[in-house]
């Protein structure tokens, strides 16, 4: 026979098997125990009535002359119920029987055997006893037995059945509901009860539901937020194309400024992209570090050298403040892009003739690299979410969309990204008028 595939048969099969076996065990010891107490009365009823027996021959020798004589008249004389007595010289020879009683010669009879020396000669004598009434009160069990134990038996399965059905029935409604939830209803959850072990499983299935659906809608919103930043420069840039290819004749001036919309439109697009691209590998787990020995004073100085020239452009001045020397493990170009991220930032927000500092110190356990700027602060509404992606701020978002600097809220997500990936911080360490400081901190490797 196969192994029942489904829990609920093995549950009733092992349950029938647990209550039937010691069953079965029960009613074959008894029976045997039982035959055998019948068996040994009927052996001590004839070995007490051959022990009288031979007691009364003995006396009856006594009397008579022969031995022979003494045997018959013995078993004329001595009468048990049911027991028939022969006995027999040593040669074989039938020397005296009684009246074998009624029914005794069908059916098993149980007989006993002693041999007694009477006149210097051997003779065996026999009792023996019909075994049908214990035959029949035996036949009586079994029968009873066999009515019994298969009704148990039957009983047993139903109930483990029933047994196993209704533990089982709340794993049934769990994997239904379960089999029900999909991207479209996430919120569903399954049902708890059912007993501590199932109450768990269920609760535990439901953790994981929450958090998968948190995960989904972060994901909606990132795509959603990530096709509204694409929208506006792909747009720009197919208006523009429209608009210049209207009329058929245009000057050399007038191309040159359509080029240049659209070459802005362009940097943006590969600006956002590149953000998203950064964003999704890491979410994905698939952006790898390239750590390698630097000294993060030298990045620090290459992100201000490559962001001169456009703070000079929007008159805002750059300043390094105190620079130590910081080995570093890590990956320069991540580091890069979130010192440039920072200090992007810095100018981009800054009014003409603000100043940019960029200034690095370090302590027992960690290098710290600050930036500042005295641009008009970020809003205490809006301190906590900077962080966040495709957050922001009011002054971000009146601004021209069209500049190829004004990010899609990315660059401060994918900066702390960074410097988690290097077991760092990045803080908005204070943000008022005239002052607004980031700072990154970075384990020294004193620190190990
Ligand atoms: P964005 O692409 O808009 O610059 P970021 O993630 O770099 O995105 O910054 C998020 C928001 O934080 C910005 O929109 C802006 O409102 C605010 N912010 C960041 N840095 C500064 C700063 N130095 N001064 C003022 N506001 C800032």
């Amino acid at each position: 026979m196969r192994w029942p595939s489904s829990l609920r048969s093995r549950l009733t099969l092992w349950y029938t098997v647990f209550v039937s076996l010691p069953l079965v065990l029960l009613a074959v010891v008894t029976y045997i125990a039982f035959a055998g107490a019948l068996q040994e009365r009927t052996d001590r009823f004839i070995a007490e009535a051959l022990t009288a027996f031979s007691r009364e021959l003995l006396a009856e020798r006594r009397a008579t002359l022969s031995a022979e004589q003494a045997i018959r008249s013995t078993i004329e004389e001595v009468r048990f119920r049911d027991l028939t007595i022969a006995v027999t010289t040593s040669g074989g020879s039938l020397v005296a029987m009684t009246e074998p009683a009624p029914g005794s010669e069908a059916g098993r009879v149980r007989t006993i055997e002693r041999t007694i020396q009477l006149g210097g000669h051997d003779y065996h004598v026999a009792g023996a006893y019909p075994m049908r009434d214990s035959e029949i009160v035996l036949a009586r069990i079994r029968r009873m037995f066999l009515f019994a134990i298969p009704l148990l038996v039957l009983v047993a399965a139903t109930s483990g059945y029933a047994l196993a059905r209704r533990s089982l029935a709340p794993v049934a409604s769990m994997a239904a509901r379960a089999a029900d939830i999909s991207a479209t209803n996430m919120h569903e959850r399954l049902p708890v009860g059912g007993g501590d072990e199932l109450v768990r499983l269920a609760s535990v299935v439901n953790a994981l539901l929450d958090r998968l659906e948190l995960a989904f809608a972060q994901q909606r919103r990132f795509v959603a937020d990530a096709s509204h930043e694409l929208r506006t420069p792909t747009a720009i840039l197919r208006t523009e194309a429209d608009v210049t290819l209207s009329r058929e004749h245009r000057s050399e001036e007038e191309y040159r400024a359509s080029v240049s919309v659209m070459k802005d439109a362009a940097q943006r697009l590969t600006r956002v992209v590149d953000d998203l691209f950064l964003l999704a590998r890491a979410d994905a787990g698939h952006l790898v570090m390239h750590a390698e020995p630097l000294y993060l004073e030298e990045l620090v100085h290459g992100a201000t050298r490559a962001v001169r020239s456009v703070a000079e452009q929007r008159g805002v001045s750059i300043a390094l403040g105190e620079v130590i020397e910081a080995p570093f493990q890590g990956d320069p170009d991540l580091l890069g892009r979130l010192l440039l991220n920072l200090l992007d930032n810095a100018i981009k927000y800054s009014p003409r003739g603000g100043a940019v500092r960029a200034a690095m110190a370090r302590d027992a356990h960690a290098y710290s690299i600050t930036v500042t700027d005295t641009g008009p602060g970020i809003p205490a509404s809006e301190q906590e979410h900077v962080f966040e992606r495709f957050f922001r701020g009011d002054i971000a978002r009146s601004r021209s969309e069209a500049t190829a600097t004004s990010g899609a809220g990315l660059g401060l997500a994918i900066a702390r990204r960074i410097a988690e990936m290097h077991h760092g911080t990045l803080v908005l360490v204070e943000s008022r008028a005239g002052h607004t400081e980031f700072r990154l901190a970075l384990p020294s490797p004193a620190s190990g």
